[in-house]
């Protein structure tokens, strides 16, 4: 199918949020982005740079802060009738059977009768869940349950699906079954839908369903690059086009997300990724076995079978510490890197310590911990709000304490409610060298 005319745009959208401690967070700083009839549209990029605040713009639930969404060139007021959602999980109703749930959104529109009972059997006939129309939500598997979700969005035939992670939390073969569902139901002019608009953070998916792939950045959420995707469907995800597709789309990647590791300017606060320590030894141990000791970012996540999001987070830990280098797209384990998982477990907390006290949230830390030697929770929770807004301040604080407890650097006193500095007296100086 080719793209028909213009359906749906967002031009020069910015939307905030009010968060509970008064800051103010940018989700999105002027997004455009159009979509046209019989497109796949998927959005990708790290999470937190606000693809969902997007789709939900688009489906009419929020108004944007700044810019216009237009619906076939109308400025969007309220819900997108032409649109449904699909959601990672599903609120199901578990007192309600099957076809009660799935006839839920044409409830909501006013159909009833002979024509809500049609459209719930026609429905759940596209999911493949015959026969358990009077089943209740307990008595399905996770991948049933989610295709009653789907039923309940194609029940009112909308003319846009908009959906978010909706294979999120299925088993791979479940979401590899449902994937290819779902281009069927978009091929089949029977269901009535046209156009999808997917959010995903899995970059086979994206390559999988989708005509236009978007790249989101971050900090604020903005477009960084559009791709388009013009394999022919149904897709073969071994052939060697889809490879090259997905490897393009990785670099890509890639490319967003590790700039963000490059070494900050001295007086810049970097927060340290919410990464735990065996996660960021289990990388090393990992780069040891590989062939020099170094791999691109999708493949270190696909062995240690972690999401790229979560392993570009190691990455940036490791890299922080100094073990492991990323010149272009490629995870390099550094001489220190491969020194410190020679140590035995003593040597390797000291050489964490030093390296930890190095690194510039930490080196604050220990400024404020250097006076007294111990320094209050909430000072420190909200010396990390006013430094890093789109950080949730208390994980990062768990994290902090992780490593400084492993690293023998601070410990915590969750009593007290204070922070305290272990008896190390080479801290102040090594954050100083
Ligand atoms: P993504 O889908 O790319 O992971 P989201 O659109 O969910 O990103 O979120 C973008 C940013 O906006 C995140 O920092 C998130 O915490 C924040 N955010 C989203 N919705 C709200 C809300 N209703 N109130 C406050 N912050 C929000």
């Amino acid at each position: 199918m080719t793209p028909g005319s213009l359906l749906l745009e967002a031009q020069h959208v910015t939307q905030r949020f009010r968060l509970p401690n008064g800051q103010v967070l940018e989700a999105l700083r002027d997004v455009s982005l159009a979509v046209h009839e019989h497109e796949v549209v998927a959005l990708v990029g790290p999470s937190g740079c606000g693809k969902s605040t997007l789709l939900r713009l688009f489906a009419g639930l929020a108004r944007p802060a700044e810019g216009t969404v237009l619906y076939r060139g109308q400025r969007l007021d309220g819900v997108l009738g032409a649109a449904a959602m699909v959601f990672q999980s599903f609120a199901l109703l578990p007192w309600l059977t099957v076809a009660e749930n799935v006839a839920m959104g044409l409830e909501a529109r006013g159909v009833d009768g002979a024509a809500r009972r049609d459209a719930v059997a026609r429905a759940v006939n596209l999911v493949g869940l015959d026969g358990f129309e009077q089943a209740y939500p307990k008595e399905l598997s996770g991948g049933m349950k989610q295709r009653v979700g789907f039923a309940r969005a194609l029940a009112v035939a909308p003319e846009i699906l908009l959906m978010d992670e909706p294979f999120g939390a299925l088993d791979p073969l479940t979401t590899e079954n449902l994937r290819s569902q779902v281009v069927d139901l978009w091929r089949d002019p029977a269901t009535g839908v046209n156009t999808l608009v997917i959010v995903t953070h899995s970059v086979e998916e994206a390559v999988f369903l989708a005509g236009r792939i978007v790249v989101f950045g971050s900090n604020p959420g903005h477009v960084r690059e559009e791709l388009e995707n013009s394999l022919p469907y149904p897709r073969q995800e071994r052939s060697p086009e889809f490879e090259a597709m997905v490897d393009r789309l990785h670099a890509i990647l890639t490319a967003t997300l590790l700039p963000e590791t490059a070494p900050a300017a001295p007086q810049r606060l970097v927060p340290f990724p919410r990464v735990h320590v065996s996660e960021v030894t289990g990388l090393l141990d990992h780069l040891l076995t590989r062939p020099d000791g170094k791999g691109p970012v999708f493949e270190l996540a696909e062995d240690l079978g972690v999401d790229y999001d979560r392993m570009s987070a190691v990455v940036r830990g490791a890299e922080q510490l100094g073990w492991v280098n990323t010149p272009g797209e490629i995870v390099q384990l550094t001489q220190a890197g491969r020194d410190v998982m020679a140590m035995d477990d003593d040597a390797r907390k000291d050489a964490t310590r030093t390296r930890l006290a190095k690194q510039p949230l930490f080196g604050r830390l220990l400024a404020m911990l250097k006076e007294e030697g111990t320094v209050e929770d909430e000072e420190v929770l909200a010396d990390l709000t006013i430094y890093f807004p789109f950080i949730p301040a208390q994980s990062l604080f768990d994290t902090i304490i992780e490593w400084g407890r492993y690293a023998e650097l601070l410990d915590h006193d969750a009593d007290a409610a204070r922070l305290a500095l272990l008896g190390w007296e080479g801290a102040a100086e090594a954050r100083v060298e």
